[in-house]
């Protein structure tokens, strides 16, 4: 096997300290571990078969693509809620449109409006951020730690008695650390809203994503776990939460239960019958797909366990987490653009945390560009004086910059696997040795 020789050459040269030993890099000269470069693709899609094929079948015969128009026993939207809510072990599940609907959706339940303050990290996606703004509330950054997500460590600093919402969001398959931020929560007395657009499948000690907090909500569009191109989810056990989740989704209509709760303005985030169609076979598939991705990514990690020197991403629970990429940490930017680079010339491309954005050093987010100028997000003395950009995210913006990862893919064969572990043993020892 080549790993096993590689790390027989790479162990000789250490102990002989004799660098003839060491296998050339592809970057010097050698030989590439691989002549086809490694790469990844979408997870979901690569698992269409005849089972989304006929459920976009039924719903073309039955010429009733709207989910209400269905009985709810069947309803292929209702169907897919019902799964869905069992997977994530909540009582409720309301499928939407898209993960940032979902979140709009949360914003309305969780009663988020202009004086509120929602904390959210400051490496995540626009969504997070957007939604927050359009419903006139006040977004906090906090920094992240080595896990890449929300420093539960960096949260208290950060509430004010404005806050009322600590966005809990799980990046790149890697739970966020739930205990330390439910536990900030409940003596805070903050609602806690879960995105798990990054991570649909994955769990923390046990606990699927999502159900831990007020509200959990998933994007089902094309770069996540599951996809009928574009999809979202919401999940609470909370009836008042889920009604209003409700009500806002379908401008106020209450029509499959008997409504407690009067009129919320809404919008019409609804999802139809093809898109539940297709997401019904794929939330079938989720745990072959996320148990593919984490076989694979449990066979790199095992294969570079013993290299010296090698920090691996933070993981608050490695037997939750997806395994979306192989993270190693270096001392510096530079450092990990040399580790890119040798990586690339092997045929085993690395890169750095992706998915989302450094939100506060987005230039219009800095200067705090709103839809209308006049907006209630900044227009109070506490809007008007919190400060965006690098100062509230310098330590988010240092481990970004030093990270980077083989990207997993649950198609990747053994062969594929054993490259990458190839790849990195002869680099890795290499770039930190030099
Ligand atoms: C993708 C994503 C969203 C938004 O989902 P869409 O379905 O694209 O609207 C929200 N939050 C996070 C963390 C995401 O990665």
């Amino acid at each position: 096997m080549v790993d096993r020789r590689d790390f027989l050459a790479a162990a000789a040269a250490a102990v002989m300290g004799s660098a003839e030993a060491a296998p050339q890099l592809a970057a010097n000269g050698g030989t590439p571990v691989r002549a086809k470069p490694l790469g990844g693709a979408n997870w979901g899609p690569q698992y269409y078969d005849g089972k989304e094929q006929r459920q976009l079948e039924e719903v073309l015969e039955s010429r009733n693509p709207f989910r209400f128009s269905n009985p709810l026993d069947k309803s292929k939207v209702a169907l897919f809620e019902n799964e869905y809510a069992a997977r994530m072990q909540t009582k409720y599940a309301l499928a939407v449109t898209s993960g940032t609907a979902a979140l709009h959706v949360a914003m309305a339940a969780l009663e988020v409006g202009p004086g509120d303050e929602v904390i959210l990290p400051a490496w995540t996606w626009y969504s997070c951020y957007n939604t927050v703004i359009q419903a006139g509330g006040l977004p906090v950054f906090a920094e992240i730690d080595e896990s890449f997500n929300i420093d539960p460590k960096a949260i208290e600093a950060l509430i004010t008695p404005q806050t009322k919402v600590i966005m809990a969001v799980h990046l790149q398959g890697n739970p966020a650390d739930m205990d330390p931020i439910l536990g900030i929560a409940r003596k805070h007395r903050l609602k806690v809203l879960e995105d798990g657009s990054q991570s649909v499948g994955a769990s923390y000690q046990g606990k699927p994503l999502g159900s831990m907090g007020d509200i959990g909500i998933y994007s089902l569009q094309q770069s996540k776990t599951i996809t009928a191109g574009e999809g979202g989810a919401l999940v609470t056990s909370d009836p008042y939460l889920y009604e209003r989740a409700c009500r806002f989704h379908d401008v106020t209509v209450r029509r499959d239960f008997p409504s407690k709760l009067g009129f919320i303005p809404g919008l019409n985030y609804r999802m139809n019958e093809f898109t539940g169609g297709v997401l019904l076979a794929q939330l079938r598939k989720l745990d072959t797909i996320i148990g593919d991705v984490r076989r694979n990514a449990r066979r790199v990690y095992g294969g570079i366990g013993d290299l010296p020197d090698a920090h691996r991403r933070h993981l608050p629970d490695p037997d939750g987490e997806l395994g979306t990429g192989i993270f190693l940490g270096f001392r510096t930017k530079e450092e990990r653009q040399r580790y890119a680079d040798a990586m690339k010339a092997e045929g085993v491309p690395v890169a750095g945390p992706g998915g989302s954005v450094i939100l506060p050093i987005v230039p219009e987010i800095e200067q705090k560009v709103t839809v209308t100028p006049r907006w209630p997000s900044f227009s109070s003395d506490r809007g008007k004086s919190i400060r965006y950009g690098r100062e509230c995210c310098a330590r988010t913006i240092d481990i970004l910059s030093r990270f980077a990862g083989v990207m997993m893919n649950p198609k990747y064969t053994e062969r594929d696997t054993a490259d990458a572990i190839a790849a990195v043993r002869k680099v890795h020892p290499a770039i930190v040795r030099a």
